[in-house]
């Protein structure tokens, strides 16, 4: 459940010194985006996760599952955590595993950027790219993450998808954060999904603290079928099609998922063409350098603000009453930044073969400088 081991990862936020790494993870600012949200009517906010000293949202995923397993003495001193991950999990769990003095083993699809790879690497991680085949392929990275934990001694599979520590993480922190970072006067909240553990736990506490008045929506690249399923009222259909976003779709109900995903006020999907041009874009205008699952999840909030259609000036929140802001208000989250990326994503060259050069509008193509 995801009540329980409540307020394990939560600090009060403080300008004061932190205890190492784990003490660092959280407290992340609510950057509201100005030129966006201008140029729109609407109230977007993104949860800068990138912040986070491991770079993502998954630090705090990462923290949760090994506090939990410590509880739970599953993990003990001197022990292996095994994962299977697209690249943050693992790099969150690399550092964690490093500050706690755990041997920490990673595999992964062979298609995520040689960038995530490398930092893996450079942390102490063992690294095993592996085929990108099917969850149902026994070859799968995450069966080959729970193989390799179940023949070595004292190791533990984090099982990330499966394991509800990792939405409890975002349940006891990252919910909490957002509530009070506007003060519950929150028309919606969305983002996509790789466990679904970010959008389970702060889609859960969202929806308590605000009785129901906050919606939930989901965010999804092309290539998962978690919108078909949300939209057909609970239909699994087969993957098709692929997107240039790392970590983000799925083709299952994870465990995680499982917490949240009936109680959702809907799902869209957003094309890389969009996402890419709010990469740029946020770029731009923002300054903000981020990754491509940050900038799907902005063109979500701005959608699904136009969707929820308040037309009227309000206050933020109660103790910053002279901060109005029109439309509806949103947030979502800023995953992770560009630089796990950059040779993907800001390559002309890499751009042309995923046919997006043309989706990125002329006045920004200066920034494609690799
Ligand atoms: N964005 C990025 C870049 C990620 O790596 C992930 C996790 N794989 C997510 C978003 C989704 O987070 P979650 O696993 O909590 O659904």
């Amino acid at each position: 459940m995801l009540s329980t081991a409540r307020a394990s990862i939560r600090r009060p936020f403080t300008m004061s010194t932190v205890d190492g790494f784990v003490g660092a993870i959280g407290n992340t600012p609510l950057i509201y985006l100005k030129t966006l949200s201008e140029r729109t009517g609407s109230s977007i906010f993104g949860k800068a996760e990138f912040q986070n000293p491991g770079g993502s949202v998954k630090d705090r995923a990462a923290l949760g599952v090994v506090q939990d397993a410590e509880r739970r003495g599953l993990l003990k001193p001197g022990g292996t955590v095994v994962e299977g991950t697209a690249g943050n999990t693992g790099i969150g769990l690399a550092h964690v595993c490093r500050a706690r003095g755990y041997r920490c083993v990673i595999f992964m699809p062979n298609t995520q950027s040689q960038e995530k790879i490398d930092l893996l690497r450079m942390l102490g991680a063992e690294v095993y790219p592996v085929p990108a085949v099917a969850y149902d392929d026994p070859k799968n990275y995450n069966h080959q993450a729970r193989d390799f934990a179940k023949d070595t001694p004292n190791a533990l599979w984090t099982d990330q998808f499966d394991n509800t520590a990792n939405a409890n993480a975002h349940y006891v922190s990252t919910g909490p954060e957002i509530w009070e970072q506007t003060g519950g006067d929150l028309d919606g909240f969305i983002c996509s999904t790789g466990t679904g553990g970010t959008l389970a736990g702060v889609g859960k506490y969202l929806k308590e603290k605000s009785g129901g008045k906050t919606q939930i929506w989901l965010a999804d690249p092309p290539g998962s079928v978690l919108t078909s399923y949300v939209s057909s009222g609970g239909k699994l259909t087969e993957r098709t099609g692929s997107s240039i976003t790392e970590g983000i779709g799925q083709g299952r109900i994870t465990n995680n998922l499982g917490t949240l995903v009936n109680e959702l006020s809907g799902a869209f999907t957003v094309l890389d063409t969009k996402s890419i041009a709010m990469l740029y874009d946020l770029l731009d205008t923002e300054g903000l350098y981020l990754g491509a699952s940050s900038a799907l999840n902005v063109v979500a909030a701005v959608e699904l603000a136009e969707k929820l259609g308040k037309g009227i000036d309000r206050p933020l929140c109660s103790n910053a009453s002279n901060f109005f802001l029109p439309g509806s208000k949103v947030v979502t989250i800023l995953c992770d930044g560009a630089y796990r990326y950059q040779s993907r994503l800001f390559s002309k060259q890499w751009l042309e073969t995923k046919g997006l050069s043309d989706s990125i509008p002329e006045h920004l193509k200066k920034y494609a400088v690799l």
